[in-house]
């Protein structure tokens, strides 16, 4: 089988890189493991690491600063006859270390090759997660303050089944990953190479020394059998597969007439706590048992019980391209917090709008026509004043019929809730005009 490496674009680093030398020791290994391009996906992170997806002609997929392994397992989980070969820097693992955490602990089937060569080399050599303090790098002093990170200890206590701690200058390069993209699960192979364009030129660093601090080290050559485990895409499939079809949605066919035939832009304000999402999902679905189409955008605080609560809706019978309200042709004013939130809404009314206002809620004077509606009076709580609303627009013919109203209700709920909502929808008094 011939070499994978992408001769319109050959690898170029500066001199004595080892970044070069791990090219050509990836592609032997994919060459020792018969691999052909389309069986690959390089997945490459930023920085001089991060050009290796050009480098070869395979799948490739380039992203964010520390973040390719999020991608890789996107591209495993959808691909998993893939081989997925992920390349960082020791910079990516300092930005996106999470994801290194994350990646052991999962067990997908990644190869992760960590280009380590102390420092952020593309950016001038500042100083990276694995500096060793006593080193001199481009960003002052701030490495002599902290602990380099070790890569290969930090993956293995975070499950990584299979850790390889090694030189870039090893004669065995190729077979180290070769088995590392053969090992089924989760396996990091931490290379400690040279970077002569930057660490270098400040520290001496050569393939001896670095055979020399390894030896210093606890070796890490393979599988962690303590973290050996299932593979996750193989779990998750597994799992995926035994549980219950999610079923279709059910289909709504049109059965009602519309009371009018125009676009009805409706703003549903009120507060936590008053079920106005669920009254503006229920108008939806009575649009749609009528033919219409219907769009809902709510707004809502991250606050429970209190805060507002806002549903915007729009009940069309063209398709509707774009989910904002510029004019709204009812509002629904049901607590002061809904109506403070939405104070322009107002401005924007015309003659031609209406506004249902619950007593006790005041809202900006305007041109729109006001119906009020006492549903305290009426001894209606006010959880239940968004779909008590949607009862009287039922009955004053605004924007939904009733048996529109009804067949929403019997799509939403079920047994006692239906029975509830169907008596407060038919008993609500619809109230009275008060500018009309
Ligand atoms: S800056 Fe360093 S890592 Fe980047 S190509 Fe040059 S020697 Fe290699």
């Amino acid at each position: 089988m011939d070499s994978l490496l992408n001769a319109t674009r050959p690898p170029v680093f500066c001199p004595g890189c080892s970044h070069e030398r791990i090219t050509h020791t990836l592609d032997q290994a994919f060459h020792k493991m018969g691999l052909a391009g389309a069986d690959i996906c390089m997945v490459s992170d930023i920085g001089c690491s991060g050009l290796f997806d050009t480098f070869f002609n395979t799948h490739a997929l380039h992203g964010l600063h520390g973040r390719a392994l999020t991608y890789a397992a996107g591209v495993k989980l959808a691909r998993p006859e893939l081989n997925v070969v992920v390349t960082m820097g020791d910079g990516g693992q300092g930005i996106g270390g999470a994801h290194l955490l994350a990646a052991c602990r999962r067990n997908l089937d990644l190869t992760l090759l960590v280009l380590n060569n102390f420092n952020f080399g593309m950016t001038g050599g500042q100083y990276s997660a694995t500096t060793p303090p006593e080193a001199e790098v481009g960003s002052g002093f701030l490495n002599r303050l902290e602990r380099p990170l070790d890569i290969g200890g930090v993956a293995r206590a975070a499950g990584a089944p299979y850790v390889v701690r090694c030189s870039a200058y090893r004669s065995d390069l190729p077979d180290v990953i070769a088995r590392a993209v053969a090992f089924k699960g989760f396996a990091v192979v931490d290379i400690w190479g040279i970077c002569p364009g930057r660490f270098s030129k400040r520290n001496r660093l050569t393939p001896k020394l670095i055979e020399e601090m390894l030896a210093r080290l606890p070796a890490m050559e393979g599988e962690v059998v303590e973290n050996r485990r299932p593979e996750y895409g193989e779990l998750y499939r597994q799992t995926a597969a035994a549980l219950n079809p999610v079923p279709e949605p059910a289909a709504i066919e049109p059965r009602f007439a519309p009371p009018g035939g125009a676009r009805e832009e409706v703003i549903m304000l009120g507060s936590a706590g008053q079920r106005i999402i669920t009254a503006g999902e229920i108008l939806c679905l009575a649009a749609l048992h009528a033919g219409l189409n219907a769009t809902q955008k709510n707004d809502y605080d991250i606050t429970v019980l209190r805060g507002p609560s806002i549903s915007e809706l729009i009940l069309s019978p063209e398709p509707i391209d774009f989910s904002g309200i510029a004019q709204p042709s009812l509002v629904v004013a049901l607590a002061p917090e809904g109506v403070a939130r939405r104070r322009k809404a107002f401005e924007a009314l015309s003659s031609g709008s209406v506004v249902i206002q619950a007593a006790g809620v005041e809202v900006a004077p305007g041109p729109a026509r006001i119906h009020r509606v006492d549903f305290k009076a009426q001894g209606i709580k006010p959880p239940d004043w968004a779909l008590a609303s949607l009862g009287v627009l039922a009955k004053l013919g605004l924007v939904i019929r009733p048996e529109m109203l009804e067949a929403a209700l019997g799509s939403r709920l079920r047994g006692a809730s239906l029975a509830g909502a169907l008596e407060l929808v038919r008993r609500v008094a619809p109230g009275q005009w008060a500018n009309a």
